[in-house]
């Protein structure tokens, strides 16, 4: 049986019911096959043949039925109202810096359970919100019809460093692009400690916006594995309107810090402005570039750049969330105060990153690295977003059929905040806690919406 429009209407009702419960969830016949969005290994070789830079994700993600796995007792299966596209989804869909198949193969390796992350199809996707539809044995906490959102962590209960910072365990993975069943479908298997509770205020498509952008900037800003954020830091933050630094200026905002900002366009400057962010530097306008012809570092320009950052900062910052990498590093530790921490968490722009010694030795500059965020990170996140002291950053919404476009709009950076998919649930449906949403208003709740509808 596999999920037709008919039945997927069907498990939509299912799953939303006045007060559906366990009972009337667990006897709903779930579907043997389900829809998503899936690279293909047959097309590897033919996507490898194109430059990295001419790949079209629509040549290589599609959207096709595939087979459903069952819950290993420590996992649920998600009924997916909505989900987003993250970056990651870019890397997947170009196979870029490696098909993802290899790591799909990594897993299926160690046998068990994991073998069924092996196969022919790898479905795509490290956000989603939705609704619990089974669950493990071993699964205490949640039960069917539990609206939660997901998040991307993925990790071994067992592995005795993740008791720790499970981003420091040897089994940590990212969820949708390291393992297979991601979020981009109308079906999703995730660990029981992926789940969050879905922040009622919001839409489903709003709610799987906010998972793993806002969970990446809280452990890179606000947790003490980051650069643990103090009242009055002052902070650059790089794309200060995309995805993760959408969340990282709110966060600023909340946590009494002032954002200092950078970003590429004049409407996003102006954006910033509404959002509360007093200093905006339009790097397109004013023609900051820290390579030159010969991609050496610009010393001049790294001291132009620096000089307007000090200026605006009273001498240069505390904290800089950094993650274009390559391009922009050297400006990044020439910004900071003495004994600032540049906190980094990617390389867009490239991972062969040049430096200058001065500012990490006499101006006593860190660099932390940072990948995503543990179970709490993610709770305490979520918790920013359910309480309305962070917003989403939603700007546009698609359907799972047009995976491939969205996926092109975050490629080419055409975008701003977040681009959300729609699986299951149509668009602007998940609001149970219309109260909440009308007391933080609408505003604020969709600023990035609004500006992009202009
Ligand atoms: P995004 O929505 O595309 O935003 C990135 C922003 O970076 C763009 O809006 C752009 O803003 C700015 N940018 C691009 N090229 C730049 C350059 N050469 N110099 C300065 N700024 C530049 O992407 P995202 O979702 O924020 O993700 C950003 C990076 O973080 C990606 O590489 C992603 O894979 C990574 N990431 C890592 C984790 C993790 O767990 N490690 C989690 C999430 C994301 P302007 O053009 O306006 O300046």
């Amino acid at each position: 049986m596999a999920l037709t429009a008919d039945r997927r209407r069907e498990l939509l009702a299912a799953a939303l019911a006045d007060g559906a419960d366990a009972a009337e969830l667990r006897d709903f016949p779930l579907p043997d096959r389900y829809r998503a969005a899936v690279t293909r290994r047959e097309e590897v070789e033919s996507v490898l043949a194109v430059p990295a830079a001419e790949r079209d994700p629509a040549a290589s993600l599609h959207v096709e039925e595939v087979p459903r796995p069952d819950p290993a007792p420590d996992e649920v299966l998600v009924a997916v109202m909505a989900s987003a596209i993250n970056y990651n989804t870019v890397w997947s869909a170009s196979f870029s810096p490696v098909p993802t198949f290899a790591f799909l193969d990594r897993l299926a390796a160690e046998g068990g359970w994991s073998a069924r992350h092996g196969g022919d199809r790898h479905v795509l996707g490290s956000d989603a919100a939705g609704v619990v539809v089974a669950v493990g044995s071993l699964v205490r906490r949640w039960r069917p019809g539990d609206h939660v959102a997901v998040h991307g962590n993925w990790v071994a209960a067992d592995d005795p460093a993740a008791q720790q910072d499970a981003m420091r365990a040897p089994t940590q993975r990212a969820w949708g692009f390291e393992t297979n069943f991601g979020g981009l479908a109308d079906l999703a298997l995730v660990k029981a400690s992926q789940l969050l509770a879905k922040p009622a205020h919001l839409t489903w498509e709003e709610a799987a916006s906010t998972t793993l952008c806002n969970a990446t900037a809280y452990r890179m800003l606000v947790s003490p594995n980051g650069a643990g954020l103090r009242l009055g830091d002052r902070v650059l933050v790089w794309g200060a309107t995309g995805g993760i630094g959408s969340f990282a200026v709110q966060q600023c905002l909340a946590a009494g810090a002032e954002p200092i900002c950078v970003v590429g366009r004049r409407s996003r400057v102006e954006l910033l402005h509404r959002l509360g962010v007093r200093h905006v530097i339009d790097r397109t306008a004013e023609g900051f570039r820290f390579l030159d012809g010969q991609d050496r570092v610009d010393v001049a320009e790294v001291d132009r750049f620096a000089e307007r950052v000090r200026q605006l900062s009273d001498g240069g910052v505390d904290v800089v969330f950094e993650h274009p990498g390559r391009e922009t590093m050297p400006a990044s530790v020439a910004a900071c105060r003495r004994g600032g921490t540049v906190v980094t968490c990617a390389a867009t722009t490239g991972y062969r990153i040049p430096l200058t010694g001065d500012g990490l030795t006499h101006e006593s500059v860190r660099i932390v690295g940072s990948h995503f965020a543990n179970y709490l990170e993610n709770e305490r996140a979520n918790d920013l977003v359910r309480r309305g002291m962070v917003h989403p950053t939603l700007t546009s919404t698609l359907p799972l059929e047009s995976v491939a476009r969205a996926t092109r709009l975050v490629r080419d950076g055409a975008h701003e905040g977040k681009v959300g998919i729609t699986c299951l649930a149509p668009a602007g449906a998940g609001v149970t806690d219309a109260g909440t949403r009308r007391r933080l208003g609408e505003e604020r709740i969709a600023a990035f919406a609004r500006a992009a509808a202009g």
